[in-house]
């Protein structure tokens, strides 16, 4: 596949302001691409190289990418920093400069999608002494054989601001539509890609492979498995009546970690599957020595934990945990503790499917406790007193509340449904647990806040259903000064000219932003909304939050599309009102 022929389905899919119209070039896209190639192309609009569990990433600063394009275009380095001056986008300048060298040569060369993706490969795998050097002379081979428009979305590749603005769900319908004509595969891919967080490997088995096979797709030791989520009730009756007889759990406040044991080597991911095993040393050593199956996956809830006293720590000494510097010295000085609540895999078999009752059994067998693993503190009740008399004892003791979950239901990768069911305190009533909004744009202040030019963020929550972002609420406290300032600089990083097809708002800010970061906020209520588009429908009106304040900064855990749902709003609204 020649690469002219993808930048032009990006320029397509830059320029179309509909939600519709970007599935529909992406599908025609996914048609046209070869079958071999397909997970390439999937990883390219996922903005990666590899799944993004991988953490493969080409790491080059703006600094070395203008000295590809100088050098692929024979213009000066100084010639490049002014126009990026001008016209803020490095894409464009790639494309300018490219356009003004290739009418001097007659046939350019014919680039194809494997010759870029190498090419990407190969920056991304240079590390070490030189590899600043290799890395600016391969992408200066690559702008070199370039034209104009391929240029710029190679640019913008390399620096992570190729901001197609799709979302995973829109890439399942979108290759749904490319192998069946319609989007009646989606629930198929996204149980495949529930296992697995590689949605290019799933493409590829879809496309070369069939439907069948995805259908037999099973979970593999090393890959992550997204993670299953619960969902809110107000009350110990209700949770009762819903489910029946179940395990109540304590709910920690800590870090999520899935952890994979693989002969020799331990992999943690987090939350957000990130590979993050360099963090936690004490852990990997003793799910290495303490768990016998030569393959495993646990998950559980990792938190600091004073032996002496017995007590967690709250969540912000844990949080001190996330480092990339000392450690070593950290993990002897603030050791953790993991809460296993759940196992996947064990002695060469999948568990996902089989009910909890049974992976509850093969935890309390297969695992030797002690040494920084700990099952979760568990009940089995079907009484709503001792739901309640079990939720009062954990709070007592600083946990979060409690999740309780189905017996006789597998492990819901991916999903959010009543097979977990989380309580906190605070859930009778008012509205005290909060909400993640996703940051979809902010107006300029009034007033005091004008001088920072940031007075107040336009938040959204995420449409499931549809993959977009809908309004609810403008937020103006919460902040310092200083994080104030600090969240504009972060903001503009990733403005945009133009509303993108995936956010959907009436209210229009002074700068629309990429969906991308997402904060935790408190409210007094949910309301009923005509301004805001979250939850709206022809005939009723959105929802709207009453009188938000951020309770955090931005949240690193989260992505865009892990925000709190408009289903969940309903609900939250819901609940609210049934008090
Ligand atoms: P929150 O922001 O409330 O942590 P969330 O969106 O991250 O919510 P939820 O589905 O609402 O996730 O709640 C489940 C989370 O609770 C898990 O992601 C996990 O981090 C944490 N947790 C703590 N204890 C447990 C437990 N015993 N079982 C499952 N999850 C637990």
């Amino acid at each position: 596949m020649k690469f002219i022929d993808v930048a032009k389905y990006f320029d397509n899919i830059e320029k179309t302001t509909k939600r519709l119209e970007m599935f529909d070039i992406l599908s025609n896209l996914f048609k046209e691409t070869p079958n071999e190639n397909i997970d390439k192309i999937i990883y390219i609009c996922q903005e990666q190289i590899k799944p993004p569990f991988e953490s493969l990433k080409i790491d080059m600063a703006e600094k070395m990418l203008q000295k590809s394009i100088a050098r692929a275009t024979g213009v000066s380095l100084k010639k490049v920093i002014e126009l990026y001056k001008n016209k803020g986008d490095l894409g464009l300048v790639a494309e300018e400069l490219s356009k003004a060298q290739k009418s001097k040569l007659i046939q350019p060369d014919e680039l194809t999608l494997i010759d870029v993706y190498d090419s990407f490969l190969k920056t991304a795998k240079s590390s070490g002494v030189g590899s600043v050097d290799i890395k600016i002379s391969i992408i200066a081979g690559i702008l070199g054989r370039a034209k104009p428009l391929e240029a710029k979305y190679i640019c913008r590749f390399i620096i992570g601001k190729l901001r197609l603005g799709v979302g995973d769900p829109t890439l399942m319908d979108s290759l749904s539509k490319a192998k069946i004509g319609d989007r009646s595969l989606r629930e198929k891919i996204e149980k495949a890609y529930n296992l697995c967080s590689d949605l290019g490997e799933v493409a590829k088995k879809l496309f070369i492979e069939d439907i069948e096979s995805l259908e037999k797709f099973k979970i593999t030791p090393g890959k992550p498995i997204r993670m299953a989520l619960a969902e809110r009730l107000s009350t110990p009756e209700e949770i009762i009546e819903k489910i029946g007889k179940c395990a109540v759990e304590g709910k920690y406040d800590g870090f999520r970690l899935q952890c994979h044991k693989i002969g020799k080597q331990v992999k943690i991911f987090s939350r957000n599957l990130e590979e993050i095993s360099y963090m936690f040393p004490e852990i990997v050593h003793s799910i290495k020595k303490y768990i016998k199956s030569e393959k495993a996956i646990i998950e559980g809830e990792a938190i600091v934990y004073n032996e002496a006293t017995e007590e967690l720590m709250p969540f912000q000494v844990t949080m001190t945990r996330k480092r990339k510097y000392e450690i070593d010295k950290k993990s002897k000085e603030l050791p953790l503790k993991l809460f296993i609540f759940d196992l996947l895999y064990i002695n060469g078999k999948d568990y996902t499917e089989k009910p909890l009752r049974e992976r509850i059994k093969l935890m309390e067998k297969n695992i030797e406790l002690g040494n920084g693993l700990e099952l979760a503190e568990r009940i089995i009740t079907e009484n709503p007193e001792e739901v309640d008399r079990f939720f009062e004892n954990v709070i007592s003791r600083g946990l979060e509340g409690v999740l309780a979950k189905r017996l006789d239901a597998g492990y819901s990768a991916g999903g959010r449904n009543y097979d977990w069911i989380k309580l906190k305190r605070g859930y009778k009533g008012d509205l005290t647990d909060t909400i993640d909004v996703v940051i979809i744009g902010y107006i300029k202040g009034r007033g005091a806040r004008a001088k920072f030019g940031i007075g107040a963020l336009l938040a959204g929550v995420y449409d499931k259903k549809e993959d977009s972002f809908k309004s609810i609420a403008r937020i103006g406290s919460g902040f310092s000064e200083e994080k104030w300032q600090e969240l504009k600089s972060e903001l503009d990083k990733i403005s945009l000219k133009q509303k993108p097809a995936r956010i959907e708002s009436e209210i229009k800010p002074d700068v629309w932003v990429e969906p991308k970061y997402v904060i935790e906020v408190a409210a007094d209520e949910i309301t009923k909304s005509p301004m805001h588009t979250a939850g709206r429908t022809e005939k009723e009106s959105g929802y709207a939050l009453r009188f938000p304040r951020a309770k955090s900064f931005i949240r690193v855990d989260k992505k865009a599309e892990d925000a709190t749902s408009v289903e969940e709003i309903k609900k939250m609204h819901k609940m609210q009102s049934d008090v």
